[in-house]
């Protein structure tokens, strides 16, 4: 007779198979293609990449309608603004007077 641990384990090993199958077979879905078109774009497109990464999804599909896209609103205002503001500061700011 199988216990309650036992029974537990067996579904939380099928549940991590099916996700495997799941992502096994991710990139044959168009979204998951078009996004990784977009992630190469800003890798090979922005200035920014290193550190932002390009991972905005949902904001390239509702603000630019695609996710092959790159460049959105919301990356500008918290990612390109953020570095350049700390660029700007480390290269401008003064050691104080000792
Ligand atoms: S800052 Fe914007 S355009 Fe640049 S890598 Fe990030 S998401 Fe892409």
């Amino acid at each position: 007779m199988e216990s309650r641990a036992q029974g537990l384990d067996v579904g939380f090993r099928m549940a991590v198979q099916a996700q495997a199958d799941i992502l096994d077979g991710a990139h044959r879905l168009k979204y998951v293609r078009d996004f990784l078109v977009g992630l190469e774009n800003c890798q090979t497109q922005c200035a920014f990449f290193d550190f932002c990464r390009g991972a905005q999804a949902a904001n390239r599909y509702f603000e630019n309608g695609s996710l092959t896209t790159t460049e959105t609103n919301y990356c500008r205002v918290s990612r390109q603004a953020l570095v350049t503001a700390l660029s700007t500061l480390a290269t401008t700011e003064k050691e104080p007077a000792a």
